[in-house]
């Protein structure tokens, strides 16, 4: 059985970057650039006044006293009529191209308007050029690069993708995920269980796992525990870059996800892997399909905290490298137990545990009823990693840490 590492590496090898699309900047957030972007003008095209108050020549200003005939009013989106010649001034407003002649911005707070004349009575401000003003290009000049290739788009990029003048942009497109849930035990959320059904959990914790990894996320029906329909349901699935499938992959005789794959053509690369939640992990890739890559499959066991370790284990990894993101940014992270625990299992464990940061980190382990218990789950920060074998881990002992998000 392979190791987690070991699967882990195999699930990468498979993993391929996606080729770049263009985007609508609406939806571009959290993408990576894949592209250089230059300013296409000088930013600001004009000199500009960064407050609002009187535009003047500062040789006209002295020691900080003048009387000066104000000729002009400039608000922002309007030039300037004018050169503002000596001994004169314009009001002008944040934003407003400064008028030619200008050089400086007395603020509005520190003059004194007197009919047609302002006045400055300021001897704190020193008249120097340039004051208040923004220059032409003082931003970015026309032809500047702005943004590089492999930066993540957030809020600030794209606002300024879009004072470049873009409304789309080159981006590594959002992976797409199908989610399929299989099990005849299953209904939806919204029913009252009979006898021996159970809510389906699986499509709502799967479908949010993948959108906080940026991914689209299509949630296909259930899936019954009978072949044709499974198939149908399956199918359907291929067509995304990566499908989740719960459940259907352990050793009963209605765990058909393994067979119906193989009639779909999904090569298995791996079966079982040695961890605990999560053993009877399946993973295998789609058909060729041309010039796009083959959809990875990933089939998680059916209880709920398993497909959540398998998620953040493989299928997290795999959709950072789809999206063009380093697969395993931090890691695992190390914390000291802040009680002992006493671990039994011939497989590591990831066992539900709190986190508490900081300068001396502490990883709590919770009691948990194993892996149909989410309640356990929901109250954790990730999961203590528990190396296989008999042993009681002392307080203050350090483990290893796998964080939820
Ligand atoms: P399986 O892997 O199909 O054998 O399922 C293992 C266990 O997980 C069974 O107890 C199932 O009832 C449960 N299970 C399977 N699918 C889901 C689901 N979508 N939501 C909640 N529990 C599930
Ligand atoms: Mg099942």
């Amino acid at each position: 059985m392979l190791t987690v590492d070991e699967a882990l590496r195999s699930v990468l090898a498979h993993a391929r970057t996606l080729s770049p699309r263009r985007e609508p900047l609406a939806g571009a957030l959290g993408c990576i650039l894949a592209e250089e972007v230059c300013a296409d003008l000088d930013s600001p095209p004009f000199a500009k006044a960064l407050v609002d108050g009187y535009a003047i020549r500062s040789a006209d200003l002295g020691s900080g006293h003048a009387r000066l005939l104000v000729v002009e009013e400039i608000p922002a989106g309007r030039t300037p009529a004018r050169t503002l010649g000596r001994g004169e001034a314009a009001l002008i407003m944040t934003g407003a191209p400064l008028p030619e002649g200008a050089d400086t911005v007395v603020m509005i707070e520190r003059t004194r308007r007197d009919g047609t004349d302002v006045l400055i009575d300021e001897p704190s401000i020193t008249p120097s050029p340039g004051r208040n003003v923004l220059p032409r290009a003082g931003e970015m000049k026309a032809g500047e690069l702005v943004l590089s290739r492999g930066c993540t788009l957030n809020a600030p990029r794209l606002g300024l993708l879009a004072s470049v003048g873009r409304t789309s942009t080159l981006v590594v497109p959002r992976p797409r995920v199908a989610v399929v849930s299989t099990g005849d035990e299953l209904v939806e959320p919204d029913q009252v269980p009979g006898p021996g059904q159970i809510r389906n959990s699986n499509a709502s914790l799967q479908s949010a796992l993948a959108v906080s990894v940026g991914a689209g996320v299509e949630t296909l029906p259930i899936a019954p525990d009978q072949p044709s329909a499974l198939r149908t349901i399956l199918a359907r699935g291929l067509a995304c870059d990566v499908v989740v499938i719960t459940g259907g992959v352990s050793a009963g005789n209605r765990d058909l996800v393994p067979e119906t794959l193989k009639y779909l053509e999904v090569s298995r690369v791996f079966h079982k892997v040695r961890l605990k939640p999560g053993k009877p992990i399946w993973f295998g890739v789609g058909p060729a399909r041309g010039e796009e890559p083959s959809a990875l499959v990933f089939g998680l066991p059916g209880n709920p905290v398993s497909g959540l370790v398998g998620f953040l284990l493989f299928v997290r990894p795999a959709l950072n490298r789809l999206a063009g993101r380093s697969p395993v940014p931090q890691g695992l992270l190390r914390g000291k137990l802040s009680r002992p625990f006493d671990h039994k299992g011939d497989r590591p464990t990831y066992h539900p545990s709190r986190w508490s940061g900081g300068e001396e980190p502490t990883v709590e382990p919770l009691d948990w009823a194993g892996s149909a218990d989410l309640l356990t789950v929901a109250r954790a920060d990730g999961f203590a990693l528990f190396p296989a074998g008999d042993r009681l881990h002392e307080q203050g002992e350090f483990v290893q840490f796998l964080p939820l998000g």
